[in-house]
């Protein structure tokens, strides 16, 4: 299985630490506000990832944290007259319903900053103490050039990384820092009603930076097999984090970094952003839109490539999901119906090699394009089939276990998906479609017909196959 490192620029074979066991640390978000696209595409991407290593018989140990402190918490808690925690709270309960509607599986653990203070604390002290950082007025400093890889994921070289800090610097900082690219631990409280914990250099809160270096290493371990989050983190967060985490340990900090591509949106593809008026939460989202849908469609783009949100590509998602549906429909009705059972080695032999085009793409770099399209080409075969005055029933339901694992990696439950609505007024149509059977029976198509138009009055759809009716809802 191949795996692109963005430390290497290299697709490089995958090696865990541990046989059969997966570390994996997953950036979360800013708890400030309903999370956007972007945080959804980052979700999505690692839990189809997951989700594959899973269904190859790994055993994922899955870390994400909440950023519940830090500069845009502080000023949206200030605007709404909450506090910091509240606010926090709020946006967590709100990701956790948001990430669940688009079934994306918890994490193994979801720790938070501010849980994490005292853990924090002691790494920052261990870092002066080596001489990687050091204290100005409350503030703690890291001292980037001591740190020889500095620059190394990004792939930038000391010259370009100070070019590129001082263009930002203000004055203020440019007094407190020994070097413009160095970078912020630990921060002095700048008022008096702003949160804060005591520390050993006076009352403030921690950086962003260093949260995700205590917590990987706290609850994986000094060195873990896969790093990831959005392509926006690899520079300067996903940097900082190996100078903090190795000048620690002395040990590598991680052994596969994984960038997820950006999301663009609409027909222009614009990048997203708040002064484009194109920042779409998943929260609003999920009022207009079927959350199997959305879903499919973020993970059926490789992690890497960007997605282009869309009303097009949106619709070109639940046409392939709608043919998902009828397949696994068709299959179940064939089930049910007494045919006899015919063994088909041709529908065994082009199931057995699509699961091995499945897989091959997904072991390239979860090639979820070309996986999906090995599915897709399956589809016809099975759907003739199903058609057949008799079926291999075995093999139709390995198939349509086989399916239902293929797309739990892809998000979509299968038994959600086939799900019929039902309602008040079933028995009735099973009724009327029973009445019209008989009237095609004997031929009385006016009065098949005229049962036809009532069930239409009533949202009924039927469709005549050579196993039966069917009906279906609009
Ligand atoms: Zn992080």
């Amino acid at each position: 299985m191949k795996v692109y490192n963005t430390l290497t620029r290299k697709k490089e074979e995958f090696k865990p630490l541990i046989p059969g066991k997966i570390s994996m640390y997953v950036c979360g978000p800013t708890v400030y506000n309903y999370i956007h696209i972007g945080n959804a595409r980052s979700a999505i991407a690692f839990d189809t990832i997951r989700r594959y290593f899973e269904y190859k018989g790994y055993e994922v140990k899955y870390v994400s944290n909440f950023t519940d402190v830090d500069d845009k918490m502080i000023n949206e808690a200030r605007k709404e007259g909450i506090t910091v925690p509240e606010l926090a709270e709020r946006f967590i309960n709100a990701y956790l319903e948001d990430t669940s509607a688009l079934n994306i599986e918890k994490a193994t653990l979801h720790p938070r900053a501010t849980h994490e203070i005292k853990e924090i604390i002691e790494f920052v002290q261990a870092l002066i103490e080596k001489g990687y950082a050091y204290e100005v007025d409350g503030d703690v400093y890291y001292r980037a050039k001591k740190f020889a890889d500095y620059g190394e994921l990004s792939h930038q070289n000391i010259a370009e990384l100070e070019e590129g800090a001082s263009e930002h610097i203000n004055e203020e900082e440019q007094k407190r820092k020994e070097d413009p690219i160095d970078f912020a631990l630990w921060k002095a409280q700048k008022e008096d009603d702003e949160i804060a914990w005591d520390s050993p250099w006076g009352k403030g809160r921690p950086g962003w930076h260093i949260e995700c270096s205590v917590m990987s290493t706290k609850y994986l371990g000094d060195t873990i097999d896969i790093h990831g989050g959005g392509q926006d983190l690899e520079f300067p967060h996903h940097e900082n984090e190996i100078a903090q985490s190795e000048a620690k340990t002395g040990k590598k900090f991680v052994n596969y970094w994984m960038h997820n591509g950006f999301v663009t949106v609409g027909k222009d593809e614009e990048k997203m952003s708040k002064s484009l008026h194109n920042f779409v939460t998943v929260h609003d989202i999920l009022k207009e839109i079927d959350p199997q849908v959305l879903r499919f469609f973020m993970a059926s783009v490789q992690y890497r490539r960007q997605i282009n949100y869309s009303d097009e590509n949106l619709k070109q998602a639940q046409i392939i999901l709608d043919r998902f549906k009828n397949t696994l429909t068709s299959i179940d009705y064939r089930l049910k119906d007494d045919t006899n059972a015919k063994a088909d080695p041709k529908l065994h032999e082009a199931i057995m090699s699509t699961k091995q085009k499945f897989e091959d793409a997904m072991d390239d770099d979860f090639n979820v394009q070309n996986a999906m399209t090995a599915v897709y080409e399956l589809l016809p075969i099975v759907n003739a089939n199903v058609n057949d005055e008799q079926v291999d029933k075995t093999e139709l339901a390995d198939f349509k276990k086989i399916l239902s694992s293929w797309l739990e990696i892809f998000g979509i439950d299968c038994g959600k998906l086939v799900a019929v609505e039902t309602g008040d007024d079933d028995a009735k149509i099973e009724a009327l479609v029973k009445k019209r059977d008989e009237a095609r029976k004997n031929k009385d198509w006016a009065k098949s017909d005229e049962i036809r138009e009532q069930l239409k009055e009533m949202g009924v759809v039927i469709q005549d196959t050579p196993q039966g009716t069917r009906w279906s809802r609009e």
